[in-house]
């Protein structure tokens, strides 16, 4: 970005660009990992019956402390997980991106990650001061436990991040690699992030079993992925309550509203109803991948709610404008000949099948 001489921008951040992903309007939005399925009438009356009675006291600051609905998310973890937290080991805030910048803020200085990964943990990092170091992966991208360890003993990062399934190409780590990770950081005193945004779509046991053994251990989750409530923009953290302790000194007064406890609160208690749509997205899933195999196209094996996909001979930007032009929006993640797709409604998924094979039809022909 070019920025007039006389703005006192901060030197290390003049020279970023503001992060998002392109906002248009396409027939099918498949390209931030969104649920696709709108709340159920019953779940819009309940919310709209919750905001109404929480906006009678809205000339009152909010719990600050969001008690209510910390002991919610620790009951919906203990019943999935179980587990046995309480609301003293959970942080909850304006989306995971906020309790990411919140850890950045309370332990920042120096952190690590496994590229490609997500990329708003090093642009979070840079925009609230702690140096961050790209780890290596595999060359196929996936997770190399050897590689990750003589990386961490060489950097002794404050915190190490690690995503699980990991955005953008779905691989999960297994549990008995996280747990070795959270052993080796824990003896110099760092502290591993496990970013479970995708949890719910996976089968692997969540890191939040080990966090009674290793405090070094912090979990975050988002209700934006499984619970489909991105709009209201809810992410929370599961760790030993002195880093909760750690997160009251950094977050913001009042940082999350009334308005956003009380929906969140109603959405976790129609957790049946909305985490059904998880295996109907799993099985999304499973029939696009085929889908794509079947078009001759390879797909890294996935456990979230979207596939990276590679094989096309067309550059990954030209692939994705021209689905735009058949209405359909997915994701250049920025990796040289792949792009990523957000598993859909199935008509949305049959749209995307559609174009792209009319779209590779074509590059056929020529
Ligand atoms: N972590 C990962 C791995 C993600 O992919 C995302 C969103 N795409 C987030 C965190 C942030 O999600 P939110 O702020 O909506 O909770």
């Amino acid at each position: 970005m070019t920025w007039p001489t006389w703005l006192p921008i901060r030197k290390d951040l003049a020279e970023l660009s503001p992060y998002g992903a392109p906002q248009v309007r396409a027939e099918a939005t498949l390209n931030t990992n969104e649920n696709p399925f709108p709340p159920s009438s019953d779940l819009v009356k309940a919310i709209a019956s919750a905001v109404e009675e929480v906006s009678l006291s809205l000339n009152r600051y909010p719990d600050r402390d969001a008690k209510a609905l910390r002991a919610d998310l620790a009951g919906y973890i203990n019943a999935l997980s179980a587990t046995t937290f309480g609301a003293e080991s959970v942080w909850v805030a304006n989306g995971s991106n906020e309790i990411i910048q919140s850890l950045f803020l309370a332990f920042g200085e120096s952190a690590l990650g496994f590229t490609p990964s997500y990329s708003m943990h090093p642009l979070i990092a840079k925009v609230s001061g702690t140096s961050w170091f790209d780890g290596k992966r595999n060359p196929d991208f996936s997770f190399n436990i050897d590689a990750a360890l003589s990386q961490i003993k060489v950097r002794r990062p404050r915190l190490t991040f690690l995503t699980t399934p990991n955005n953008p190409t779905g691989e999960v780590v297994p549990l008995s690699q996280i747990e070795t990770l959270a052993n080796v950081i824990g003896a110099f005193g760092g502290l591993l992030v496990v970013d479970e945004a995708y949890a719910e779509f996976s089968e692997e046991k969540s890191a939040v079993t080990l966090i009674s053994k290793s405090p070094h251990l912090v979990v975050v989750r988002t209700m934006s992925k499984a619970f489909a409530f991105a709009g209201a923009r809810v992410g929370y953290l599961l760790a030993d309550p002195h880093v909760i302790d750690a997160m009251f000194l950094v977050r913001l007064p009042y940082h999350l509203s009334s308005l956003t406890q009380s929906a969140a609160r109603v959405a976790i208690s129609f957790k049946d109803e909305l985490l059904a749509g998880v295996t109907k997205l799993v099985q999304g899933r499973n029939r696009v991948s085929e889908e794509l195999i079947g078009l001759g196209l390879t797909v890294l094996p996935s456990s979230a709610n979207f596939l990276l996909f590679t094989g096309f001979s067309q550059s990954a930007p030209q692939v994705w404008q021209k689905l735009l032009d058949h209405g359909v929006l997915i994701r250049d993640v920025g990796l040289s000949g792949f792009l990523r797709v957000t598993i859909g409604s199935d008509a949305e998924n049959f749209q995307f099948i559609a174009a792209l094979s009319e779209i590779l039809a074509a590059e056929e022909k020529r």
